[in-house]
């Protein structure tokens, strides 16, 4: 019944464009497998074929029998084929059609499952992979990790509205490093899709292709947090940055949230001579948050003897969505909308067909 509404909801939102099938592709950094020397790679579902890339030019090496090995060697890759071993500073791990799975293995990494083709490269002196997906693919590989399962289907609804926002307003940070987001929290968790179940697909069909802009239709910048504390904070206050859709608000959905509440005890003489680097006022909690690991900017302190006790709410920077807030409003009938419109200020749905991507890294990639 539920997943029902959600439906119309959407579609009421935007009639047609809304749902038009669009295949977008995003290049997620891999740092992942930053360690791992040596990388097993296992089909899953398709067929796929190495391919080699030098001076512009492709050439299929070999197609990926059964379990394939790749090592990291002097500025590049090795793979060991029929006819021997083939090294290249450029590999791409690519489906012999359509989309695929795979898995890839390592001693350090585990193993991880993606959908779409694995680039491996030798770029500005460093290895890199990165994995080129489709974009509803990252999105819900994204949700399992940021928020989990177990949830209302009206959270995994608005969850991969903000996860997809962000992901194109920051599309392009990691143009350098040749991909266009990581998978650590510098940008958004993500761990592969091997987890994902039928109600995160849900969530991500239901608003498939559908992002927050602003009135001329740029992605927003789509900050989201595990719990504000009862208030979440402008992003002038955090990051020096004024956004119009990034404003305070008051939220008492988050009070019984896991992470509503935190204490910390700190020995008195280290934080009477804390000394932070800068006097302004936001570096200065940054800072303080960093140096005693503190989960949120939101507390009191209570003196104990030696001891002082740190009491506070929330966890993480209180910018945007207040994922804790989210949840509980989801769980109590909220619909995806009503949890957008919640957090964000002066936002359009728009679907992704609709925006102009060369636009919104030009303006807002950084
Ligand atoms: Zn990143
Ligand atoms: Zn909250």
């Amino acid at each position: 019944m539920r997943s029902a509404l959600v439906f119309s909801f959407f579609a009421l939102q935007w009639p047609a464009a809304g749902m038009t099938q669009s295949r977008s592709t995003i290049t997620i950094g891999l740092l992942d497998f930053e360690d791992a020397q040596r990388i097993r790679c296992e089909v899953v579902s398709n067929t796929y074929e190495w391919i080699s890339l030098e001076h512009g030019q492709q050439r299929t090496v070999a197609t990926l029998e059964g379990i394939d090995e790749v090592v990291k060697t002097e500025q590049g890759y090795s793979i060991a084929t029929e006819s021997g071993e083939e090294h290249s500073a450029y590999y791409i791990l690519q489906p012999t059609s359509g989309n695929g799975t795979i898995r890839l293995i390592s001693e350090p990494t585990g193993y991880r499952q993606y959908s779409g083709a694995v680039h491996f490269y030798w770029h500005a002196n460093q290895w890199h992979i990165a994995l080129e997906s489709d974009l509803e693919d990252y999105v819900a590989g994204v949700l399992v990790a940021e928020v989990g399962k177990g949830h209302a289907m009206a959270l995994y609804t608005a969850h991969a509205v903000v996860s997809r926002t962000y992901a194109l307003n920051t599309f392009g940070r990691h143009r350098l490093e040749g991909f266009d987001v990581c998978d650590q929290v510098h940008c958004q968790v993500f761990d592969g899709v091997s987890t994902v179940n039928d109600s995160i697909r849900m969530g991500c069909t239901a608003s498939r292709s559908l992002v927050l802009t602003d009135r001329l239709g740029r992605p927003i910048p789509a900050a989201f947090h595990s719990n504000c504390g009862g208030l979440t904070r402008s992003s002038a206050a955090v990051w020096q940055e004024a956004s119009p859709h990034l404003r305070p608000v008051q939220d008492d959905a988050c009070a019984h949230g896991a992470h509503a509440q935190w204490e910390k005890q700190i020995i008195g003489d280290e934080w009477k001579t804390w000394q932070p680097d800068s006097a302004q006022r936001a570096a200065f909690s940054m800072q303080t948050r960093k140096r005693f690991q503190l989960p949120s900017d939101r507390y009191e302190i209570g003196p104990q003897g030696d001891t002082l006790i740190l009491s506070g709410r929330g966890f993480g920077h209180g910018v945007g969505m207040c994922q804790e807030g989210a949840m509980a409003r989801a769980k109590h009938g909220a619909s995806p909308w009503d949890i957008l419109s919640a957090y964000y200020q002066e936002i359009r749905l728009r679907s992704t067909t609709q925006l102009t991507i060369l636009e919104a890294r030009g303006v807002w990639g950084k």
